[in-house]
């Protein structure tokens, strides 16, 4: 198998997926994808056509009908910075419809492959290193306890204006991980090539110069 100059980041929510992966791409001079924005955007876009969300063939259109783009970062659906909008807590309850929909990944994982065979890129997901780049040089399973991405999430909402008890937080961190886990299409999964980052109690800094190290060992385009 040819392998090809992309970083891939995959791991449970919460885990400091796109801070570090964010932070990354900055020192390797690569563009960010966050694949997780792009399934947020499909339930973000179903929910304003006011569609029901457990109606796939519904689903599987808005994917097809809708342009994602990602530049610098940040993510577009028809055009519009979506990247902010799809971080609220409606659509994080949502997202998981768009997400186990078999049709709906086909087009974004053809999506995110063709992004990453134009470009060096570090993207972060659940499937990149498994499903959608197996040939990536560099691969990553980013991973931190239920309750220290519980905490993380909760400072997010808050940075946010938005609030909600710990617990159930908690609670919706522990569902989505088995929703991650247990979908046919897709799940989450530690590839057997990926080196494991636990980021519990590290910076962000720590993870980042952690990872930045094994990149630069790896990417060719960086020999
Ligand atoms: O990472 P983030 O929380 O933004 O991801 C939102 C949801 O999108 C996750 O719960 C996961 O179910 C889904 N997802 C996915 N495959 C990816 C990235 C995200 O199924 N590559």
């Amino acid at each position: 198998m040819e392998l090809i100059d992309v970083v891939t980041v995959d791991g449970p929510a919460g885990a400091g997926k796109s801070a570090t992966t964010r932070e990354l791409a900055a020192r390797l001079g690569i563009e960010y994808l966050n694949t997780g924005a792009m399934y947020r955007a499909i339930a973000l876009q179903a929910i304003r056509l006011g569609l029901n969300l457990e109606d796939v063939d519904a689903l599987e259109r808005v994917a097809k009908e809708s342009t994602l783009e990602s530049r610098e970062g940040r993510t577009f659906l028809n055009g519009e910075d979506v990247t902010d909008a799809v971080r609220a807590q409606e659509i994080s309850q949502a997202v998981r419809y768009p997400a186990n929909a078999p049709s709906v990944r086909a087009i974004l994982v053809e999506a995110q492959r063709r992004i990453g065979l134009e470009r060096p890129i570090a993207t972060e997901g659940r499937d990149q290193g498994s499903v959608v780049f197996p040939d990536a040089r560099c691969k990553f399973y980013l991973t931190a306890s239920p309750e220290e991405r519980a905490r993380r999430r909760l400072g997010e909402l808050r940075s946010r204006g938005e609030d909600e008890p710990l617990d159930r937080i908690l609670e919706q961190i522990i569902a989505r991980d088995k929703s991650d886990m247990e979908r046919e299409v897709g799940p989450l999964r530690e590839p057997e090539d990926a080196i494991r980052v636990d980021s519990d109690g590290k910076s962000i800094e720590q993870v980042v110069a952690e990872m930045e190290r094994a990149a630069r060992e790896r990417l060719a385009f960086l020999q």
